[in-house]
């Protein structure tokens, strides 16, 4: 897909967007403040909120084939956006595996021979449904494992694993990649022994 079409929060991190609807559930993650990059949360307040959201909704209306509901972010809905993409994250990394039930508000139809769903009500219920729903089609069809966060923990970029074997850690191996090897290397080179220097007992 044209890298235009990639909504902004994943576009800002130079990344292509996840197939299908499971883009929004990378857009919201992608959402993100990066102090280190200098780079804004997207949900700080309701109105950035509603940019984001209208961003990513016009992708997953690409992506989908399907109308995008129509949804208005509220005053106290950008918090709630906020714990969503707390949750959503660990979902993604395993951190919250504790059994929290999440409560789907949604009316599922078929017509035409095809079973849709919409989100009922606004606001943040509405997105929370959205991305629930789009999160556990992706586990079902097998894509979900693909959604990945950056292993730098600086970042933490939402990013689709395309590899061939499904090993990619890094949202961009020229930027986190390089920089965390190269500490670790410096950091290595740090605690080796110098030459004619004994080398620490190890238990
Ligand atoms: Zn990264």
């Amino acid at each position: 897909m044209n890298s235009d079409d990639t909504a902004q929060s994943t576009r800002r991190l130079r990344l292509a967007a996840a197939p299908g609807g499971l883009c929004v559930v990378q857009d919201l993650l992608n959402s993100a403040s990066m102090p280190a990059a200098s780079i804004p949360d997207l949900l700080a307040d309701e109105t950035s909120a509603q940019a984001w959201l209208d961003s990513a909704l016009r992708t997953w209306q690409e992506q989908t084939g399907r109308t995008a509901p129509r949804i208005t972010i509220g005053v106290d809905d950008a918090a709630a956006l906020r714990d969503l993409r707390s949750h959503v994250r660990g979902w993604i990394t395993g951190d919250a595996d504790d059994g929290t039930p999440h409560p789907l508000e949604a009316d599922i139809t078929f017509h035409d021979g095809r079973l849709t769903y919409a989100p009922r009500h606004d606001g943040a219920v509405a997105v929370a449904s959205l991305i629930h729903l789009e999160t556990l089609l992706a586990s079902h069809t097998g894509t979900l494992r693909r959604l990945k966060t950056c292993k730098n923990p600086a970042c933490g970029g939402a990013f689709y694993d395309r590899s061939r074997n499904g090993t990619r850690v890094w949202h961009d191996m020229k930027t986190c990649g390089n920089a965390l090897n190269l500490r670790a290397s410096r950091a290595r080179r740090r605690h080796s022994p110098l030459p004619g220097e004994a080398a620490e007992a190890t238990p």
